[in-house]
């Protein structure tokens, strides 16, 4: 670890397994938001991380003349790029209709193979448990993404007769060893990002479709990151599964 890492809380060194890490986002620029840095200090140390997106994040616009066919493949392209940014392996996409991810079966296969293919031993999510947060409704598809990516690692994509076409597919159990929420409403993991604040937002800058004017949401969301004491945190609620 270099100077100023120390304080930097990572999963144990003695874990067994791979370090391997899948993040599962309702929409491209979610995971930007809730743990690019993390992310990036993570890859600095030797860790793989791929990404799962839900939605084909074809609602993001208020320009008439954008349409979905232009939206979606720009996204797809700004959402490989923000993972590049951070170091990260590889972007999945569901492409589910943004705006209407629901809770389906479907959606759940999806998130499971992903898991039971790539076997990570972390996953990354939405906090699905809060509607509403201070002054902010937390968008449905947020909501859904977190709960069917919760519900996958325990104990879907663990549990052998589930989704037995997943088998034919050979794609055997797997279990995922600790889940960490962004947007969480009981955060017990803070993750010190100082060192790699610009990084993160660089790879925020990447979601060019989504930001009018980058340098003052940039601004907005450095002081939401920013302590008192100067420091720039992401915070988590952090499961560590039992078995
Ligand atoms: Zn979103």
């Amino acid at each position: 670890m270099g100077t100023g890492l120390e304080d930097i809380r990572m999963p144990n060194e003695e874990q067994e397994g791979p370090k391997r890490a899948l993040i599962v986002s309702a929409h491209p620029d979610d995971s930007e938001f809730g743990a690019a840095g993390t992310a990036h200090l993570w890859t600095r140390d030797g860790w793989e991380f791929y990404y799962l997106i839900c939605s084909d994040g074809s609602k993001g616009t208020d320009d008439p003349e954008m349409t979905a066919e232009k939206l979606v493949p720009l996204r797809r392209e700004e959402q490989r790029a923000a993972a590049r940014v951070v170091g990260g392996k590889e972007v999945f996409f569901l492409d589910h209709v943004d705006g209407e991810l629901t809770y389906t079966r479907d959606l759940m296969r999806d998130v499971v193979r992903h898991i039971r293919r790539l076997k990570p031993y972390a996953v990354f999510t939405h906090d699905p448990n809060q509607i509403v947060r201070n002054m902010f409704i937390n968008h449905p598809d947020h909501r859904c993404a977190g709960e069917v990516a919760i519900d996958a690692v325990y104990p879907i994509a663990r549990n052998r007769p589930s989704f037995p076409e997943l088998l034919d597919e050979g794609l055997e159990p797997h279990s995922v060893k600790e889940v960490y929420l962004w947007t969480a409403s009981d955060v017990n993991f803070e993750v010190d990002i100082s060192d790699v604040l610009e990084t993160k937002v660089e790879a925020l800058r990447q979601h060019r479709s989504q930001f009018a004017d980058f340098e003052e949401m940039s601004q907005r969301v450095r002081n939401f990151w920013r302590e008192p004491d100067g420091r720039y945190l992401e915070r988590f609620r952090r499961l560590v599964l039992p078995f």
